[in-house]
């Protein structure tokens, strides 16, 4: 190549005797190309797009009959044809077979090895001429060059002797810097783009293991938990695993042999841990996965598979070692989850599982995080739950058995963290009762309540009563009492107290009820027959309704000693004048037992279970589909 380019040199005629006239309608028309090229280039989005902007709209002001234009491929041995003007244009910004010129081949690939531009004024003379579609008589190739090398050739051949002038060199140059340009802006632009690429993998990869890392992970879920907020994933959940005796290999093998685990852990779970869940390396031996849109069960299956997976032992260079780990699982649950709380819940879990003996692991549940909670404090977490409204009205009806249609409602309380989800009261109401919170929950009830009721008769519904249930603590007090608005008891609030509540302080309990009476509240007794109160004052306190508690009902349809007792709490209820209303009907059979023993009334999951407050209306207007189990 070299003896090639020597030997060019040593021949080449000089361009130069050509006189570039300054003025004159070709110049100005020349120039004008050039300027209107210039400002069209800046529109344009690939060099590519620039060499069929010159070939299809400026050459033709030249007087060209052929142009092409060539890249210097990557291995810069060949001139590839990019774009053409005239015959070598296959159509509209295609080249069907792309013309290819090795470098130093014909007079455009000496103008490449040159670097410099080659006029041929009569072809015939030139021993390099290659003949592509038709014999031609002129050439003019003029290099394209960024940072002094080579990178591609504008070639143009004519039919004419003599036809390229100073002027067609000239402006074909100018044309040539201009993609020049373009071309280093581009590859100015892959480069920091690159560079790009690069700074954000390592931003967001852990460099041991190649895994996304915990940055990448936070970022990932939270954009999932945003997706599910706004309905546009149906479940989120994260794992967080642990490995079991990590230390132990670190300890007794060093440190290399503690990254070659955490390596081959890594490819481990990748390799079982299907692609559509994110797996990150958090920290140390911490790893964690994101699931998504998944169905019920997938999590612990995946915490199964994942503990068989790493039962195998890991071959270290130092010895085979055996692993496992413990992870925690915390899903979302509520219209107010969060990234941290999902990650806090897991972690949490993670050292429950760590708890139990490791190589296990653990959901992250209401149960368990209201246990967590306690820990950081339940009863601000109550406090902070009542001021923020985060307590919800639940609703059950209680039907008449004749036709099912509701008589009245029971509201359950529900809590609705933001974190954890819907709590149900047995998680709470013991230690509010030990907080004394639980006034204060009963009052924001019996509040939301008689608002309900206000709501329904302005909509003009039949005001079906509607049930609170009243702790202990708040019938061992009166003050309460003129906090209430008496029309809610004219819209049908009731008030149920259950048994033990009644035994804790009756002289009180029973003053607090005849003034609840007075104001115009039914009064219902829960879970009676549990309560061990006395017969010799129960029939002095102001009782409208008894509720047969739920063990009772449990147990009708197989033991002659329940029945016999539900026959006795009926035959004493009715002695006093009360309704009768049973608790838990869960089966046809149940609800056969109780009418034999003649109660007409009851509450249980087969009529329905407690719906939120907003199905009320549904419910009463018959468009109320209970929701599957
Ligand atoms: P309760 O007043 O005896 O309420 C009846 C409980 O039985 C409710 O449980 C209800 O969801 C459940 N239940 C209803 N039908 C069935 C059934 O067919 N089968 C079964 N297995 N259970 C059924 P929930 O809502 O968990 O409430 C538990 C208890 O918490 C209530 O027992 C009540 O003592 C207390 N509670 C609920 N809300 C409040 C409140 O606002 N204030 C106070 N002080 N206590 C409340
Ligand atoms: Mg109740
Ligand atoms: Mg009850």
């Amino acid at each position: 190549m070299d003896d090639k380019k020597t030997r060019f040199l040593r021949d080449r005629k000089e361009p130069a005797e050509l006189i570039l006239p300054e003025t004159g309608p070709t110049a100005v028309r020349y120039a004008r190309a050039v300027v209107g090229f210039t400002t069209r280039v800046i529109h344009t989005r690939s060099v590519e797009e620039v060499l069929w902007l010159l070939t299809d709209d400026v050459v033709v002001d030249l007087g060209f009959e052929d142009c092409v234009v060539y890249l210097l491929d990557e291995a810069r041995s060949k001139l590839v044809q990019k774009a053409a003007f005239g015959n070598k244009k296959a159509g509209p910004e295609t080249i069907l077979e792309p013309i290819e010129i090795g470098l130093g081949e014909g007079i455009t690939g000496r103008c490449a090895l040159l670097q410099e531009p080659v006029l041929v004024n009569d072809l015939a003379t030139d021993p390099d001429y290659l003949v592509d579609d038709l014999e031609r008589r002129s050439e003019l190739a003029v290099p394209i060059v960024s940072q002094g090398k080579t990178i591609g050739v504008i070639d143009s051949e004519h039919s004419e002797r003599n036809f390229y002038t100073a002027q067609h060199l000239a402006t074909l140059q100018a044309l040539s810097a201009i993609i020049t340009t373009k071309y280093e802006n581009e590859r100015a632009l892959k480069g920091l783009e690159a560079s790009q690429r690069r700074l954000q993998h390592l931003v967001n990869h852990d460099s041991l293991s190649g895994l996304p890392n915990r940055h990448c992970f936070l970022s990932e879920l939270g954009s999932a938990v945003e997706h599910y907020l706004a309905g546009k994933l149906s479940s989120v959940a994260v794992l967080i695993m642990d490995l079991d005796r990590f230390k132990l290999v670190n300890d007794s093998y060093g440190h290399s042999a503690g990254d070659e685990l955490i390596v081959g852990v890594g490819k481990r779970l990748r390799a079982r841990i299907p692609d559509a869940h994110l797996l990150a390396r958090l920290s140390g031996d911490e790893f964690a996965v994101l699931l998504s849109n998944f169905q019920s069960g997938d999590p612990e299956r995946l915490c199964r598979e994942v503990l068989a997976e790493l039962e195998a032992p890991v071959s270290l260079n130092a010895a085979d070692v055996r692993v496992s780990a413990s992870i925690g699982v915390a899903e979302a649950r509520s219209d107010r989850a969060s990234a941290s709380a999902l990650m806090r819940l897991a972690d949490g879990a993670m050292y429950k599982a760590k708890a139990h003996g490791k190589g296990c692991y653990f959901l992250s549940q209401s149960g368990l995080q209201v246990e967590a909670l306690s820990d950081l404090n339940l009863e601000q977490a109550i406090a902070t739950g009542l001021e923020s409204g985060q307590f919800e009205v639940f609703l059950q009806p209680i039907v008449r058995f004749s036709d099912r249609q509701p008589v009245s409602f029971e509201s359950l309380v529900r809590w609705n963290h933001p974190e954890i989800g819907i709590i149900q009261p047995s998680h709470f109401i013991d230690f509010a009762e030990r907080s004394g919170q639980v006034r204060d929950i009963d009052l924001y009830m019996i509040r939301k309540v008689g608002r309900l009721l206000e709501m329904l008769e302005e909509k003009h519904e039949t005001v079906t009563p509607i049930g609170v249930n009243v702790s202990a603590s708040l019938l061992s007090r009166t003050d309460w009492l003129g906090r209430l608005d008496s029309r809610w008891f004219e819209l049908g609030l009731q008030v149920e107290v259950t048994e033990r509540a009644l035994v804790a302080d009756v002289s009180v309990a029973s003053e607090t009820l005849q003034s609840l009476r007075e104001m115009g509240a039914r009064i219902y007794i829960d879970d009676f027959g549990t309560g061990y109160s006395s017969l010799s004052y129960l029939h002095r306190l102001p009782l409208d309704a008894i509720k047969i508690d739920r063990s009772f009902v449990d147990s009708l349809v197989e033991d002659q000693k329940s029945r016999a007792l539900v026959r006795g709490l009926v035959a004493l209820g009715r002695g006093m004048g009360c309704d009768l209303v049973a608790e838990g009907i869960e089966t046809e059979q149940q609800l056969e037992e109780l009418r034999s023993l003649d109660v007409d009334c009851g509450q249980g999951y087969l009529f329905a279970r407690p719906m939120p407050a907003s199905d009320l209306l549904a419910y009463l207007q018959g468009r109320w589909l209970p929701e599957a189990d």
